[in-house]
């Protein structure tokens, strides 16, 4: 669906629902991560986009301290008090992102009304494009509009960050809600994680991005937890042999890790050797972007899932056979998995001239190997949040 049809179909039933039109409305996307894998923990930087699929919020004032809340895509309804906003872990999980990021905006502001709100999105929930970021980060834009609160973009990502920890319990960094609000048409957004401060790069016009939907990410989150400790680990390890402060593997090189390895277990020492890649090759990628160098791009792309693959072990086979299956397809300049890992997503740079075929070749290649095509689709970098 069309992100103008999701916008007419949500203030059609807006009116429907409550009998009034609504006061505010913004738009969020979700996000592709490009470049920079399992760097943000490690306060490293990341290459990402906005995505050209979002979710819209629509919101009035309710005229009580009541919060009237709807999904339009089940037109279900939840209801509660200003006052007492409490996540819900067992019925309409979807209400914990809303009412996190509402109460998060609202802290130390004196908002005595409620409001009605309603929102309906176009991104695919649960396959790595972080719906859960969009919602989040198009309900603080709307709701801040609505009660007239000024907030500012990073602040806005933290809030939604502390909804993910603290309402839905998923204990995830800020790279969706950055890159959901700070995407551009045509760029790249590159995020430092240690000062927070990101710009965007421009990609041109000759690519774009195939997302395959593989195998149901779950972040295993044994593993995902077991490589924050290896990175932690090796971090200590290395602020005792190197002479400069490290205090996250951001403050590492590749020549320090290749010298001052010694001592570490392998494992630990071959986990910490993906982040710092990934650095290294998130800031390769911005120079040869800015070169205008898409084939040397796209090769820092197949490194990082081969680092992945090897090195921090958190891909897995049909991830693999996605990204072998991508490198033999002629106007491909680059794959890898995309996001956690484990599952989930193979991000595609490509020529938009080979897009269809190329994605054609991937869900058929899935589809013998696997007996299912993956699903996968088109996406063109596109505008991050705003209000309408
Ligand atoms: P991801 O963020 O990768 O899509 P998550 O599991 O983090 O996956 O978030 C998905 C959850 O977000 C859904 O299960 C649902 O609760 C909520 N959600 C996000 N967008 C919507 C939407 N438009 N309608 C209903 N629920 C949504
Ligand atoms: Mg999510």
């Amino acid at each position: 669906m069309q992100n103008e049809s999701v916008y007419r179909e949500l203030l059609e039933k807006f009116v429907k629902q409550f009998g009034r039109e609504p006061s505010a409305v913004a738009y969020a996307p979700g996000r592709i991560e490009v470049l920079g894998n399992h760097t943000d923990y490690n306060e490293g930087f990341v290459f990402s986009a906005a995505i050209d699929c979002g979710t819209f919020f629509a919101a009035a004032p309710s005229g009580s301290s009541e919060c009237r809340l709807v999904a339009a895509d089940l037109m279900h309804e939840v209801v509660f008090d200003l006052h007492d906003i409490r996540p819900d872990k067992e019925n309409d999980t979807w209400q914990n992102y809303v009412k996190g990021t509402f109460a998060g905006l609202i802290e130390g502001h004196d908002v005595k009304e409620g409001f009605l709100g309603m929102f309906l999105g176009n991104i695919p929930l649960g396959s790595g494009l972080s719906s859960s970021a969009a919602l989040e980060m198009c309900t603080g834009l709307c709701l801040a509009k609505l009660y007239g609160i000024a907030v500012e973009p990073v602040p806005l990502a933290k809030i939604g960050q502390k909804a993910e920890h603290e309402y839905a319990g998923c204990k995830c960094g800020l790279l969706d809600q950055i890159s959901s609000l700070a995407g551009k048409a045509g760029m790249l957004v590159k995020t430092d994680f240690r000062s927070l401060v990101y710009e965007t790069v421009n990609m041109g016009n000759d690519v774009c991005f195939l997302m395959c939907n593989t195998v149901k990410h779950e972040l295993v989150s044994g593993e995902y937890d077991q490589r924050r400790a290896a990175c932690e680990a090796a971090a200590a390890h290395f602020a005792k042999e190197l002479r400069h402060p490290v205090t996250h593997l951001r403050d590492v090189s590749m020549a320090e890790w290749a010298i001052y390895k010694r001592g570490l277990d392998e494992t630990v020492a071959n986990r910490a050797a993906h982040p710092i890649g990934e650095d290294e090759r998130v800031l390769l990628g911005a120079e040869r972007l800015k070169r205008g160098d898409l084939a040397g791009f796209g090769q820092l792309m197949f490194d990082s899932h081969y680092s992945s693959r090897y090195l921090f072990e958190n891909s897995c086979e049909e991830l693999d056979f996605v990204v072998d299956e991508a490198r033999k397809i002629p106007g491909v300049y680059g794959a890898r998995l995309s996001g956690g890992g484990f599952g989930g997503s193979v991000v595609v740079l490509v020529n938009p001239r080979d897009a269809e075929t190329a994605s054609v070749a991937l869900a058929n290649a899935y589809k013998a190997k696997y007996g299912t095509p993956c699903n996968v689709s088109v996406i063109h970098p596109s505008d991050g949040a705003h209000t309408l």
